[in-house]
Formats: structure tokens, sequence, C-alpha cells
């Protein structure tokens, strides 16, 4: 799209749904400023050369791979669903989910030839597709565009192959997963095409910079802590940080102030550690980017 002489790239992310706050909020934290999209089809970046188009997530990897848009922001369910071909820029820590196959809890499913025979619901019918060939299953497939939960409890099916992430919806239906077929998150995508564009492809890697120190920064804390200084060598075993941590003498002669950053993933177990071998005044603050 080019108005006033000024090249944009376009980006696709949900109308609305599950990932389409999440993924508005991302690209204002990564500094971009764009007017609400509220009953718009698409905005336009006032500080960055991007145009932003609301569609329906289940279009978002066919409008990439085809060049109706540059980039777009969907859950990596939907791309194994539709075998499209995109380039995979980054990972975006949220919207996680797992496809599972679920049975009634009565069930006794062991082993996924236990699954013969059965009908099995679901709206991810290629994935569904792929995995019971690949484990010599043969079982129906009835295709479903939505509330596939409810079919085993309707007598549509035996069984259901669904997205879940706490698996509340399916505990409230009486099923349970058997078999994890993959695990799911949001995910920045390209289109090949785009990537082999110069003016595309740069403007493509500097938004994929921000997106990516965003979502590093959200993993990581920083840490600041007083430790003795005949414990700092067992302390900075502790921390894996960026590089090295910083070590900064304090007024008191025997005490060091050390500086680094932690992992979300591994924050509390690190701290609990830290305690444990004497660090004392332990302040954790977020971070809000970081540019590796
Ligand atoms: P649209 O109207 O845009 O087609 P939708 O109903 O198909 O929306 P949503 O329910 O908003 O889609 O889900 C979008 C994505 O959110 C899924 O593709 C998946 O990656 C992710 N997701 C995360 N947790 C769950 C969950 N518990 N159930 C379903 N999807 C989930
Ligand atoms: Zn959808």
């Amino acid at each position: 799209m080019k108005i006033n002489g000024q090249k944009n790239i376009k980006i696709a992310v949900q109308q609305k749904g599950r990932l389409n706050e999440k993924s508005l909020e991302l690209l204002e934290q990564a500094g971009l400023d764009f007017e609400s999209y509220k009953r718009k089809l698409y905005t336009r970046c006032r500080n960055f050369p991007l145009d932003i188009l609301y569609v329906r997530d289940d279009d978002i990897p066919e409008y990439v791979a085809d060049g109706i848009v540059d980039v777009g922001i969907v859950g990596e369910d939907v791309i194994y669903e539709q075998q499209v071909k995109v380039k995979q820029l980054a990972p975006l820590n949220f919207s996680y989910c797992s496809l599972n196959i679920a049975c009634p809890s009565g069930f006794k499913i062991k082993k996924p030839t236990d699954l013969n025979g059965l009908k099995i619901a679901t709206s991810y019918v290629n994935c569904l597709r792929k995995y019971l060939q690949k484990n010599k299953v043969k079982a129906e497939i009835i295709e479903l565009s939505g509330s596939v939960e409810v079919a085993p409890s309707l007598d549509v099916a035996d069984c259901i192959c669904d997205v879940i992430s706490t698996g509340g919806t399916m505990r409230i239906n009486d099923l349970a997963p058997v078999f994890k077929l993959f695990d799911s998150q949001a995910v920045l995508i390209a289109d090949p095409k785009s990537l082999k564009t110069k003016w595309k492809q740069e403007i493509i890697e500097r938004l994929t910079m921000r997106i990516k120190s965003l979502v590093q920064a959200r993993k990581t804390k920083y840490v600041m802590l007083n430790a003795p200084r005949q414990a700092v060598d067992k302390i900075i075993a502790m921390i894996p940080g960026v590089d090295s941590p910083t070590i900064v003498p304090l007024a008191k002669s025997d005490m060091v102030a050390v500086h680094s950053v932690v992992e979300e993933e591994i924050f509390w177990e690190v701290i609990e550690n830290l305690k444990k071998a004497g660090a004392t005044g332990i302040l954790v603050s977020p971070i809000e980017k970081m540019i590796i």
C-alpha cells in the first residue's frame, strides 16, 4: 500500500477472538502508534511504515502465503492445519495451547490403535488425518467447524480432537485428553516473497527485531541483590546472566551488590537458592526491552 509516496508493509491480526488483544498489545508495546481498530478493517501506523489489517484468524496464513499481507500474527495450530508456505519469524509467547485427542472419561484408550473404529470430531481435519495415518489408526473423521467438545454427548462422535489450554472445557464435557498431537503458541509469520523484496525485507527485519526484543524482555527479570563477598562465586554460578553479572562493591566492605537478569521460567527457583546462599535485599524489576 502506497499513500503520499510512503511505502508500507501490511500485517494481518485477528479482528476479534483470543489472539486479538494480545496481538495489539504486542504491537503497541513494540513502540507502534496506531489508532484504535474498532469498527475499522485496517489502520495505519503513525510512526512506522506498517498498515494493520483486521481479519479472521483462519484467513491469516493464506493471506500471508498469497502476499495479500506481508506478515501476520497467528497460532501455530492454524498454520499446521492449513499447510501453507510461510516463514516463521518469531514465537510470541502467548496463546499457548495444544491439539489433543480426547475421549469420554470412561474410555480405556492406552495406545493410538485403541481408537480403531471410533468416530473423532474435529475442525483440525488435516492434522488429525496425518496423526491417524502415522499411527496406522483406522478411525472416522467427523469434520465440525466449532463446538467440537459437545459432539460426544450429542452422539455425533465418540471422541474429539481439539485445542486445549487448561483443559477446563473438556472436563466440563467429561472428556479427558489421551494423546497430544502438538503444542502451539502465537507466532509472527511472513510471506517468503516479501522477504526477497529488499524494501519490504528491511521493514520486516526492523519489526521483527522490535518484537523479539519485547518478547525476550517479557521473559526476563532484572535482579539486584546484596551478597557477602565470600559467597559471590557461589551466587554468580546460580544466576546465568546475559553475559556475566555486574558486581559492585558496597560501603560495607564485606558485602557486594550483584546485578543480573534471570529468565522468568526459572525465576523463583533461582531466588530461593540465592537466599539460601546468603543473598539479602533482593530487588526484582521488569525489563522493558532487551536487545541482544
Ligand atoms: P475467528 O473468528 O478469528 O476465526 P476462532 O474462534 O477461530 O476466531 P479463537 O477461539 O479466537 O479462534 O482462537 C484463536 C487461537 O487461539 C487458536 O487458533 C489457538 O492458537 C489459540 N488458543 C489458545 N488457547 C485456546 C483454547 N483454549 N481454545 C482454543 N484456541 C486457543
Ligand atoms: Zn478461527
